[in-house]
């Protein structure tokens, strides 16, 4: 990613602030920060005029901010971003500028409104709404940290062996991407074995694996500042039940006519809803308790949703899980979770390991 790029996102953004007759934005999210200045530290907001964009940071990221984002002009604020905002905004005379409703907090918003002459406008989903569609660069990072997400699975698996606790699998898996250039887990990585494998987010625990059940492994890592996320299931030893195979593939059907679903112009709505059909027709639609899938980027969570509730349609280059699941209390689950990416003629999927289960140590 060059300077270029970052002042082509921030050029996006400024036109959506004036088209609504404002003057400038306030970002002060730190994904959005990093998204339109390739700034990764944890404390940087920018301030962007028709004219200019500031930077503002404290002491400690100086050096930072002069390697990564050297082009703005940075602003080294040591009594608080605040206070040197205000210095920065009022000399300016903007007096209309955005500010992202979802992350600035109450506080945070009483003291803008106390910076004087200028009326902060909350404008929902500024950033987020253009980080949608990815870029090439964005596609080959997610790419690379779902093929190190997916190796360390294929690896771990196939050594997974009863006794192991929960923990243990989930430690080798993240050990792998470490050590395969994540730079960290996306998030909190589930391994949940036997029953606990119906709680769709259940997290690593001390329980010990057990001859003959079912495992689920949801996972992701982070390379670039990109996120990946992959479910698969695997069941360890024996032959699995009838009853588990039998949800194994209603939840891969529902997958399936999903992936078929995608493409440009499909409301995200519609995709959910093949792959809930599938899931209701089985006799397991109270059983599918979340939405289909879900935006990856910078963040593990972000737009677009395919869910029940999703308004807005798809549009090339969006990145997004395809996770359809069904949770059986005392029972088991299923979730079986690809990552892809719309296209011109329906979808690319970025995921390469196959859906089916991987059957460990079956006779
Ligand atoms: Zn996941
Ligand atoms: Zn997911």
């Amino acid at each position: 990613m060059t300077p270029i790029h970052y002042a082509q996102r921030r050029r996006q953004v400024l036109s959506a602030v004036v088209a609504s007759g404002l003057e400038g934005a306030l970002l002060t999210t730190p994904v959005n920060v990093r998204y339109l200045t390739g700034f990764t530290g944890t404390n940087g907001w920018l301030l962007m005029t028709a004219e200019q964009a500031f930077f503002f940071t404290d002491p400690r990221y100086q050096q930072q901010a002069l390697a990564q984002v050297g082009e703005l002009s940075i602003v080294i604020a040591p009594r608080g971003l605040l206070k040197t905002l205000a210095e920065a905004v009022v000399p300016s005379g903007i007096q209309r500028v955005a500010f992202e409703p979802h992350y600035v907090t109450v506080i945070l918003r009483e003291q803008l409104e106390a910076v004087a002459e200028v009326e902060w406008v909350p404008f929902p989903m500024l950033v987020e709404t253009q980080r949608c569609c990815k870029d090439a660069e964005e596609i080959e990072a997610i790419r690379a940290a779902l093929l190190v997400s997916e190796a360390a699975f294929q690896e771990v698996a196939n050594r997974l062996v009863p006794g192991q606790t929960e923990i243990e699998i989930a430690s080798d898996l993240e050990l792998y991407c470490r050590r395969h250039g994540a730079e960290s887990m996306a998030f909190e990585t589930i391994v949940a074995s036997g029953s606990r494998s119906a709680l769709p987010h259940g997290v690593a625990s001390t329980r010990c694996i057990e001859e003959g059940g079912p495992i689920m492994i949801d996972m992701g890592c982070k390379i670039d500042g990109y996120c990946s996320d992959l479910t698969r299931m695997i069941w360890c030893g024996g032959v699995p039940s009838r009853r588990w195979l039998e949800a194994h593939d209603v939840v891969k059907r529902a997958r399936s006519a999903a992936l078929e679903m995608i493409g440009p112009g499909i409301a995200a709505i519609e995709v959910d809803a093949v792959a809930r059909a599938v899931i209701q027709d089985a006799g397991y639609g109270p059983a599918f308790v979340h939405g289909t899938g879900h935006g990856v980027g910078l963040e593990i969570h972000e737009s677009p949703k395919v869910s029940s509730r999703s308004d807005g349609q798809l549009e090339v280059g969006m990145v997004f899980t395809i996770e359809p699941g069904l949770y059986l209390e005392g029972e088991f689950g299923i979730r079986i979770e690809d990552m892809v990416c719309v296209t011109e003629d329906g979808c690319e999927r970025l995921t390469t390991l196959e859906p089916e289960p991987m059957l460990r140590g079956t006779a």
